[in-house]
């Protein structure tokens, strides 16, 4: 049982298809594009597989920043999702904000 949204659980639900994760990767997106001043949409299943567009209109270091943004993103689901907690973008952005 999926300890976020109480659904059945596998690798597959927590990455691609639990709302709560799709919640948090919503959110999380759109604090990353507010901070960088971009406007970027990620599928759920771009992130789980680091397929990623070029997006040519970033510069060399946004572009990392999205990259490493998105590792952590999916350490930071999996971690989570062994454990009953309410996450949110605050929550996630004071994470990334001590990381720096
Ligand atoms: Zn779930």
């Amino acid at each position: 049982m999926c300890t976020l949204c109480l659904r059945p659980d596998s690798i597959e639900h927590t990455f691609l298809d639990c709302t709560v994760t799709t919640a948090l990767y919503l959110k999380a997106i759109s604090w990353f594009n507010h901070e960088n001043d971009t406007v970027i949409t990620l599928t759920n299943k771009q992130i789980a597989f680091n397929d990623i567009p070029r997006l040519t209109q970033l510069t060399d270091y946004p572009r990392r920043r999205l990259h490493l943004f998105v590792i952590v993103l999916k350490q930071y689901t999996f971690k989570k999702s062994s454990y009953v907690v309410s996450v949110s973008a605050f929550t996630y952005s004071s994470f990334i904000c001590e990381a720096d």
